[in-house]
């Protein structure tokens, strides 16, 4: 299984025209072709098709550009992030950051909805999360929602062959420091790259609070350097 595939080659052919070009000129991109996610699976001895599922955080260009190098898997998202996609026009979706020339062609069959899994209660620790959706059904795998950055943001909590938790976190924060130390995001990039700035701060703050009250829980924000450089030797 896959938590999001990053950017790959994808991203180019989809922000070529315009205008999808305004977002590669608003946020430029620089690939190196050895750090698609195909070529890092490879590295690690994992060929792209043995991958079953990629669990989708949600569906920002530097989330999904490499969804279609995954021809055979299948995909699980939060229903509100897919549908809001699915039903948005090219220009709508542009304008939230989303590229629907990034899904493969049968991407609605081939998707399911993490929050139609059955609904099971967290552990009390994971407080002030107390709701998630049992994905595999044994509870090793539970999706949790993570409203605000997009309407349905898709977070994990899982435990790893190492024993240690871990909360994967997409973009609910940038930065676990500045998490930590509570400090948002500047209110400009709050108000343009939230879906929605109330729910975000709310979000914020509940990760914040787990974050302060579990520190063996290992918290992921997908762009937060201080945090990868941490988990180097990880057993997942
Ligand atoms: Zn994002």
């Amino acid at each position: 299984m896959l938590y999001d595939t990053g950017y790959s080659s994808h991203f180019f052919d989809a922000t070529n025209p315009f205008p999808e070009r305004l977002y590669r000129l608003i946020l430029p991109v620089e690939l190196d072709p050895q750090q698609s996610v195909v070529r890092q699976l490879q590295r690690h001895g994992v060929e792209p098709a043995r991958i079953a599922t990629v669990l989708i955080s949600h569906f920002h260009g530097d989330h999904v550009s490499g969804l279609k190098d995954f021809p055979a898997s299948r995909f699980v998202a939060m229903r509100a992030d897919a549908e809001g996609l699915l039903s948005s026009s090219r220009l709508r979706a542009l304008t939230k950051a989303m590229l629907p020339e990034l899904l493969p062609d049968d991407f609605a069959a081939r998707c399911s909805f993490a929050d139609d899994c059955p609904e099971v209660a967290l552990p009390p620790w994971m407080r002030p999360f107390t709701r998630g959706f049992d994905l595999l059904g044994d509870r090793s795998l539970i999706a949790i929602a993570l409203p605000g950055h997009t309407p349905g943001q898709l977070g994990l909590l899982l435990r790893a062959l190492d024993d240690r938790r871990y909360f994967l976190v997409g973009d609910a924060c940038w930065s676990l420091p500045a998490c930590r130390d509570g400090k948002l995001p500047a209110p400009l990039v709050l108000r343009y790259l939230s879906h929605d700035p109330r729910r975000y701060t709310e979000t914020f703050f509940a990760i914040r609070e787990l974050a302060l009250r579990e520190p063996d829980l290992t918290i992921v924000p997908s762009h937060c350097a201080r945090t990868w450089s941490s988990l180097h030797d990880i057993a997942l």
